[in-house]
């Protein structure tokens, strides 16, 4: 076997070019990255040769002795028993090599993981020569998981850094303690109309279309139509973080940062009163930027006061940002490896959320987010005088700290400020009136049956019940011949002009 290690390693490009580069060799257990200012690829070391693509089959490197210094490029070559034997492969192999192709692999782990993990779902597209075009996964653990949730599902695209270029797509929901909870990952060629429709399609195969579903994105146009054509039931609603941007962009002579935080304040109103009085301070204040939202932007795609769907807390996609901060190294993997890591680290997330759910005592029946915002609020709720209106259907007047008078129904779990309509669970004035309640003896409410079931302890235990295992190694795969039969080649790759010098690498050329 190659001993790969880590390292600088000297590689001299194929027979036909004699031109020989210093790469960066990082040992990832089965299989290595090489990399340098110009490109990153993987591979791994077979019995014979290793390989390493700049991303055309022809221009592959060879791995030289350890130890062997050629300089650097245009240096002569010479010592062919120190180098090893290239094979030359030619559009049947994916950048990772071994003769195995892409969609064998995929679909094999698939079918290993099925094994121990039902219900797991995956999806490659090739185009009309056979080349890889879109990929779609989902974990059976996170599918499972998702129906004890929230039904809020944030999306968005980042580039992908290997030499083939590309968007992940991250579809993923929020869990009731705020934590990430991503559902399914796509890899496309681009933000296109016919890539974003394939992706949601793939996603109603596992979170059908239903009213009670709510979307939230940026303004991409191909998202948006999309999803409209695609999930014609559910609700979409806007990134408000995003049109911020847009919106203080309209914005010429005034403090543009200063328009984007009026504009979340007036976007986060939770009633039409709080927000008919921002909206005229903000055309006032800033008429440029109001004629912007009116001419592009429903209210009723931004508003927290109109949007039709329940929508929570969630009204901007920073969640999955945070999801693509962390996975900004695997985004530079070969496919494989990138889904690799992407598995590796939704079992730590799981691992580490299905502990805390089941550690938190038995008596702490909402999810520990909840539970700190209600106690909070039980201090100011001591504070405000509540007048019982009806005993029997359970309605009660507050008064606010603002001098105004909130209308509280527990039955109903309303309340006239509509933090407890929108949020799910009680406002200082629901929670007021609850206390009310306890001077009536029989009465059986409790804190926990005025928030949604989804910020339970039990509900947020099973989101996280399944556990998600790791890809076994590959030479323990069992590959169905009808799969290892199928060939899929690498995507067209593009080579980019001019080299982009990063800032701080250290350019082995000069
Ligand atoms: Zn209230």
């Amino acid at each position: 076997m190659l001993n790969v290690t880590k390292g600088e390693r000297t590689l001299r490009k194929n027979q036909e070019d004699q031109g020989c580069d210093k790469l960066l060799i990082e040992d990832m257990g089965s299989e290595f990255r090489a990399s340098n200012e110009e490109f990153i690829s993987t591979g791994r070391a077979s019995e014979e040769n290793m390989i390493v693509y700049e991303g055309e089959p022809s221009q592959h490197y060879e791995l030289l002795e350890s130890g062997e210094d050629l300089g650097f490029e245009g240096a002569e070559v010479d010592n062919n028993d120190m180098s090893i034997e290239v094979t030359h492969v030619v559009n049947v192999e994916w950048e990772d090599g071994l003769n195995v192709n892409i969609r064998q692999e995929f679909e094999s782990k698939q079918a290993v993981a099925d094994l121990v993990e039902k219900g797991s779902v995956s999806y490659v597209e090739l185009d009309e020569k056979q080349r890889f075009k879109y990929l779609f996964f989902a974990l059976g653990a996170c599918i499972k998981g998702f129906q004890a949730m929230r039904k809020v599902i944030i999306v968005d695209g980042t580039s992908l850094k290997t030499v083939y270029g590309g968007v992940l797509i991250v579809a993923t929901a929020q869990d009731p303690d705020h934590h990430h909870y991503p559902i399914a990952f796509g890899v496309v060629d681009g933000e296109k109309d016919s890539s974003w429709t394939w992706f949601f399609n793939k996603l109603k195969s596992v979170v059908p279309d239903c009213p009670e579903l709510v979307f939230c994105s940026d303004r991409n146009q191909s998202l948006i139509k999309s999803i409209s054509e695609v999930y014609p039931l559910c609700h979409h609603g806007y990134c408000i973080y995003h049109l911020s941007q847009n919106v203080k962009l309209s914005c010429k002579n005034d403090n543009r940062d200063l328009v984007a935080t009026k504009f979340m304040e007036w976007a986060k109103a939770y009633t039409e009163p709080e927000f008919e009085k921002l909206y005229d301070a903000f055309m006032k204040r800033y008429p440029a930027a109001g004629a912007y939202l009116d001419k592009n932007v429903g209210q009723s795609k931004w508003a927290r006061c109109f949007f039709p769907g329940t929508r929570y807390n969630i009204d901007t996609i920073n969640v999955v940002e945070s999801i693509n901060g962390v996975f900004l190294q695997a985004r530079g993997y070969s496919l494989l490896l990138m889904i690799d890591a992407i598995v590796a680290k939704l079992n730590q997330w799981f691992n580490k959320y299905r502990k805390l759910s089941l550690e938190t005592p038995r008596n702490r029946i909402m999810v520990p987010y909840v539970a700190n915002e209600v106690h909070t609020r039980c201090l100011g709720a001591k504070l405000l005088p509540v007048t019982e209106l009806n005993s029997y259907f359970l309605e009660y007047s507050v008064a606010g700290v603002n001098g105004s008078n909130y209308v509280v129904d527990l039955e109903r779990k309303t309340c006239t400020c509509k933090h407890f309509d929108i949020d799910r669970y009680p406002c200082v004035h629901a929670i007021d009136a609850l206390m009310e309640t306890k001077k009536n003896p029989g009465n059986a409410i409790e804190m926990h049956d005025l928030c949604s079931k989804y910020y339970w302890m039990e509900q947020w235990s099973l989101a996280y019940c399944m556990t998600i295992y790791p890809v076994p190694h590959m030479s323990t795969w069992m590959i169905p011949e009808h799969i290892r039969d199928k060939i899929v080649f690498p995507k067209a790759y593009v080579k980019k002009r001019g080299r982009t010098q990063k800032k701080g690498s250290i350019n082995w050329r000069t």
